[in-house]
């Protein structure tokens, strides 16, 4: 399913942001590497004809491409690199909402010396 905890993105209906990746059938051979290390979900594995299969793509973490990295046909493409992922960003002031997201989990995020 689903996950309700990715719902959101700094504050930002995880839906209206296009980000996630795409499996090219053709180049995919089954290696399953981004189906079994993607930490949310997103895929699922047809064991049947050995494809990884995007079920989830809103649970996917806006930026992230690990999966893209570790496949090893280059079969997993993101709608865009580092540009799109500035272009979201700037597009949904990001930044701010971080800086108020930093103020108010200081507690839990502030840096102590041990
Ligand atoms: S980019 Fe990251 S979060 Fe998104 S599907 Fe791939 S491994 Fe999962």
């Amino acid at each position: 399913m689903p996950d309700p905890k990715f719902d959101l993105w700094h504050g930002v209906n995880r839906k209206d942001i296009e980000w996630y990746p795409r499996v090219d059938e053709e180049k995919c051979k089954g290696s399953g590497i981004c189906v079994t290390s993607c930490g949310r979900r997103v895929f699922r594995y047809d064991y049947r004809r050995r494809k990884a299969k995007v079920v989830y793509p809103y649970n996917c973490m806006v930026g992230c491409q690990t999966c893209g990295s570790l496949c090893p046909e280059g079969a997993i493409s993101f709608p865009g690199g580092r540009e799109k992922v500035q272009q979201i960003v700037a597009q949904w002031d990001i930044l701010s909402r971080v800086k108020e997201e930093l103020e108010a989990r200081r507690e839990d995020l502030e840096f102590k010396e041990e």
